[in-house]
C-alpha cells in the first residue's frame, strides 16, 4: 500500500527548512506557497490573511497573477475564501465556479482553475486566514490531501501569531489577531485596572511542530493518552467528597472524551502526517474549537470547554509542564484572564502585581471572587470568549464597575480610562491623608469606623485603611477557600495572626456562618433545602454539629491567650441558642484552664441581629449578651422578604426607606437604654449616604469593607450632627411612612456640602 503520509511529511520537512532560513517574510511566504503547490501537485496555492477590518487579503500566491498580491481582497463571508473563514470549515470542490458563493476576482486570473481546496488557518480556534490550492482539472481532493493542507495551515498560523507577517501589512491596516475587542459581562468587584493579560492557563505554545520519527511520536501520544486516562480513572475512583456532584460529572465527561475513538484517530492521523504529538493535539483541538464556536447550543459549548481542558492536560503530559511555568514572567500590572479558577490559585499570584481578574464563568459568591474582593482587585465575570481572544501580554482594561473589559484598546478608550484611574488615585490619596485623623463629625461626635475581614490577605488593610479595629471577622471564609475542613491548628494560627496584626485594636470574631449562600464543597447538607436562606445555617448548624463549634471556640480561646476575645454568633433567632453557645464556651474555658492554658483576659459574647424575631425581645437579648451587631444584609432580606442575591429585586426595596430606618433606630435606642454596645456590620455601613443615616439614628460604631473607610470618614468630617438628627427625627415621624428617604438624604448632603 502506498504511504499516503509520505507527501505531507516531505512537505513539512521542507517547511521546517524554510522557517529556519534567514529570509524576508514575503520571500518566505512566497517560497512556502510554491513548496505547497509543488508538493500537492497543484497549479495554484494562495494564502489569504484576515485583517482587523474583517477583510481577507491575498498575502502570497503561486499560480495566480503575482501583481494581485496585497491587492486582491474579499470580505469575511464573501466568496469561497470568505465562506471558509467565516465558517472555520474547509471547502473541497471539484468545480468551484458552480458553488453559489463563488466570487470572481478578475485581477487574479483564477477563471481557468476548476477544482478548489481551501482550509481555515486556525490558532486556538480563531480564524487567522485561509489557505487554498487549485487545479485546472475538475478533481476532488482526497482526505489525506485535506489533512495535509490543514497541517500546513498550522505552520502558517504560527507565523502569523508570532508577528512574522506584521511587517507586510500596509500602514493603517492591522491583522485580525491584533484587533481591539470589548466584552460585557457582570461586575463581581468594583474598580478599574489597566494592565497586561496573563492567561491563567497559558495556551501551551507548541514550538516543536515537526516530527523526526513518526513511530516514536505515535508511541509518545499513546503513552500520554494512557496516563491521562489513568489519572482520570484515579480521580474518579477516589471517594473524595471534593469530587462529588459537579466535579464527578465533569470527570466522567473527560473520561468519555479521553476514550473517544474519533478524537484519538484524528490525533494519530496528524502525527502520521508529520506533526509531533503535541502539535497534533493542538491541531485537532483548534479544528474542533473553531467548529464548535459556531454552535449555539450552550450544552455543546460547555462540553467544548471540557474538551479544551482535556487537551491542555494532554499537552502538559506530553511536554512535562507544571503550573510553575506560569508564574515565571509576570508583568507588574497583570490582569489574570481565566475560564475559572480556584481561590487558592489566585492567592499564588503576588498581590502587588495584580490589577484585575477576568473570569469567563464564576459567580459573585464563588470563592475566587471572595478572595479577589479581599485582595481589593477589580473582577469582571461571565466574560464569554475572553480567553480565546486574549494573548499573553496583550494590553487590557478591566472595568469592574461596569463588568466590562477592553482587549487591545484603541488609544482613545485607553486615554479615557487612564484619566479615570488617575482620578481614583487622587481620591485615594485624599483618603490616605485622612487615615491617621480621628473619625469625628464636624461637631465633634466620635464614630468608630471598623473594617470587615475574613482572610489573611485582608490584614494589611487594617493599617492601610486606618480602621479602628475589625468589627466583623467572617471566620467561614477560611473554610470556604479550603479544600477540606481547616484543622484546629490552622484555625488557631489564623486567629493568632489576626490578633497580632490588630496590635491591640478590637477584633470581633464571628463563629462560622455557613449554609444559605455560603456553601462548603466538602460539606454537603444531606437535605435538599428549598429555602437555604431560611434553613440549616449559621448558629443552627453549629449547634447541631457541636464538634465544629467546640473546635473553633477552643482555637479562638487559645489564640487570644492573655488578650481580649470577642466572639459573635450569627443568625440568632432564639435566646436559647445564645445560652447553648455560652455553655459550650464555658466548657472549653474549663477544659483549657484544667490544662493550664493561657486564657483570654476578657471574653465578650455578642449576637448578630439578623432575624426579625429578635426585634421583639431586644431587652432580653441585650441582657443575654455583652454586645450586639446588626447584620443589615440579612436583617433587610428578612424584614422585607427579599432575597439579598436576587438581582431582579435588587433595586426594588431600599434600606433607606422609613420602615427599615425605624427598625434600625429601635435597635440603637434599645442599646442606649440597656447600656449594651450596638454596632452594624452589613454593606449599609460602607456607603457614605447610608452611613450618614446610621450616624443620624445614633450608631457610633459601624463596620464596613476597608475600601469604604476613607469615603465614610470624609463624609463624617463635613457632617453637622445636630442638623442631621433633627432632619431624621422629622423624616421618621411624619405620617407618610412608606416613603424612601434616599432622595431627601441626598438633598440634605448637597445642601450641607457633605461628600457622599
Ligand atoms: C449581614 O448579614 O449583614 C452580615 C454582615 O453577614 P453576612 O453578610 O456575612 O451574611
Ligand atoms: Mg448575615
Amino acid at each position: 500500500m502506498r504511504d499516503q503520509a509520505a507527501g505531507p511529511r516531505v512537505l513539512l520537512k521542507r517547511l521546517r527548512e524554510l522557517m529556519a532560513e534567514a529570509l524576508e517574510p514575503q520571500e518566505r511566504l512566497d517560497r512556502i506557497v510554491r513548496e505547497i503547490a509543488g508538493n500537492m501537485v497543484a497549479e495554484v496555492c494562495s494564502l489569504y490573511v484576515l485583517r482587523a477590518d474583517a477583510v481577507l487579503e491575498l498575502y502570497a500566491t503561486e499560480g495566480l497573477n503575482p501583481g494581485s498580491v496585497h491587492l486582491a481582497q474579499l470580505r469575511l463571508g464573501q466568496g469561497l475564501v470568505g465562506t471558509i473563514a467565516a465558517s472555520a470549515r474547509p471547502l473541497n470542490l471539484s468545480d468551484a465556479q458552480l458553488h453559489p458563493a463563488f466570487a470572481y476576482l478578475p485581477e487574479t486570473g483564477e477563471e481557468i482553475y476548476h477544482s478548489f481546496l481551501g482550509v481555515p488557518v486556525l490558532r486556538a480556534g480563531r480564524t487567522l486566514g485561509v489557505l487554498v490550492v487549485q487545479n485546472r482539472t475538475k478533481r476532488h481532493y482526497r482526505d489525506d490531501e485535506l489533512e495535509a493542507l490543514e497541517t500546513t495551515a498550522m505552520v502558517i498560523a504560527e507565523m502569523i501569531a508570532t508577528g512574522d507577517l506584521a511587517r507586510l501589512t500596509r500602514p493603517g491596516l492591522e491583522l485580525d489577531l491584533r484587533r481591539p475587542a470589548s466584552f460585557s459581562g457582570l461586575s463581581f468587584n468594583e474598580g478599574v485596572g489597566l494592565g497586561h493579560v496573563v492567561l491563567h492557563e497559558p495556551r501551551i505554545v507548541v514550538t516543536n511542530l515537526f516530527n523526526e520519527d513518526t513511530e516514536e511520536e505515535l508511541r509518545r501520544l499513546d503513552e500520554a493518552l494512557g496516563s491521562l486516562r489513568l489519572s482520570i480513572d484515579d480521580m474518579l475512583s477516589r471517594r473524595d467528597v471534593a469530587f462529588e456532584g459537579e466535579h464527578r460529572a465533569v470527570l466522567e465527561a473527560y473520561r468519555m472524551f479521553a476514550n473517544d475513538r474519533g478524537w484519538v484517530r484524528r490525533l494519530e492521523e496528524a502525527v502520521r502526517n508529520g506533526l509531533t504529538a503535541e502539535a497534533a493535539v493542538e491541531k485537532v483541538q483548534s479544528d474542533m474549537r473553531a467548529r464548535m464556536l459556531h454552535m449555539t447550543d450552550p450544552y455543546m459549548r460547555e462540553r467544548m470547554s471540557d474538551f479544551d481542558d482535556l487537551a491542555n492536560r494532554l499537552l502538559r503530559q506530553l511536554m512535562g509542564h507544571g503550573p510553575e511555568v506560569l508564574a515565571a514572567a509576570l508583568p507588574k500590572d497583570a490582569v489574570i484572564v481565566a475560564r475559572s479558577m480556584g481561590a487558592a490559585e489566585l492567592l499564588d499570584y503576588p498581590r502587588d502585581k495584580l490589577r484585575g481578574l477576568v473570569l469567563e464563568d464564576g459567580a459573585v459568591t464563588s470563592h475566587v471572587v471572595i478572595v479577589a474582593r479581599a485582595m481589593g482587585i477589580p473582577v469582571a465575570g461571565q466574560m464569554k470568549g475572553a480567553v480565546s481572544m486574549a494573548e499573553n501580554g496583550d494590553a487590557i482594561i478591566i472595568d469592574g464597575d461596569e463588568g466590562r473589559i477592553h482587549l487591545r484598546p484603541q488609544p482613545d478608550v485607553e486615554a479615557a480610562y487612564a484619566e479615570k484611574v488617575r482620578f481614583r488615585a487622587r481620591r485615594q490619596e485624599l483618603y490616605r491623608e485622612l487615615r491617621n485623623k480621628p473619625s469625628k463629625t464636624k461637631d465633634g461626635a466620635r464614630v468608630d469606623l471598623m473594617m470587615n475581614a475574613g482572610l489573611f490577605v485582608d490584614l494589611p488593610q487594617l493599617a492601610e485603611s486606618g480602621a479602628a479595629g475589625i468589627g466583623l471577622f467572617r471566620t467561614e471564609l477560611q473554610f470556604m477557600v479550603a479544600a477540606t475542613f481547616p484543622r484546629a491548628e490552622a484555625q488557631e494560627k489564623l486567629y493568632r495572626d489576626v490578633l497580632d496584626a490588630a496590635k491591640g485594636k478590637p477584633v470581633t470574631f464571628r463563629t462560622i456562618d455557613i449554609g444559605g449562600d455560603k456553601v462548603l464543597p466538602y460539606f454537603k447538607n444531606s437535605v435538599n433545602e428549598e429555602n437555604p436562606a431560611l434553613g440549616w445555617r449559621a448558629i443552627r448548624l453549629t449547634l447541631d454539629r457541636p464538634a465544629l463549634l467546640r473546635t473553633q471556640i477552643r482555637a479562638l480561646l487559645k489564640a487570644a491567650g492573655g488578650r481580649e476575645l470577642r466572639v459573635m454568633l450569627p443568625m440568632v433567632t432564639e435566646l436559647g441558642e445564645i445560652f447553648q453557645a455560652r455553655e459550650i464556651i464555658d466548657r472549653e474555658v474549663r477544659h483549657l484552664s484544667r490544662f493550664a492554658h493561657d486564657l483570654p483576659n476578657i471574653l465578650k459574647l455578642g449576637a448578630m441581629i439578623e432575624v426579625p424575631a429578635l426585634l421583639f425581645q431586644l431587652e432580653e437579648l441585650m441582657r443575654a449578651v455583652d454586645f450586639v451587631s446588626v447584620g443589615s444584609n440579612d436583617l433587610f432580606q428578612f424584614v422585607m422578604a427579599t432575597d439579598r442575591g436576587n438581582t431582579q429585586l435588587s433595586d426594588r426595596f431600599d434600606p433607606l426607606s422609613v420602615p427599615f430606618l425605624r427598625v434600625l433606630k429601635q435597635i440603637v435606642d434599645a442599646g442606649k437604654a440597656m447600656d449594651t454596645p450596638v454596632t452594624l456590620c452589613g454593606e449599609l455601613a460602607g456607603k457614605p449616604i447610608s452611613a450618614m443615616a446610621l450616624v443620624g439614628l445614633g450608631y457610633r460604631s459601624i463596620s464596613m469593607s476597608p475600601a469604604a473607610i476613607g469615603p465614610v470618614k470624609a463624609m463624617l468630617a463635613e457632617l453637622q450632627l445636630d442638623r442631621l438628627e433633627a432632619f431624621l427625627t422629622d423624616a421618621l415621624s411624619r405620617p407618610d411612612a412608606g416613603r424612601n428617604t434616599r432622595e431627601e438624604l441626598a438633598a440634605f448632603a448637597r445642601e450641607n456640602n457633605i461628600p457622599i
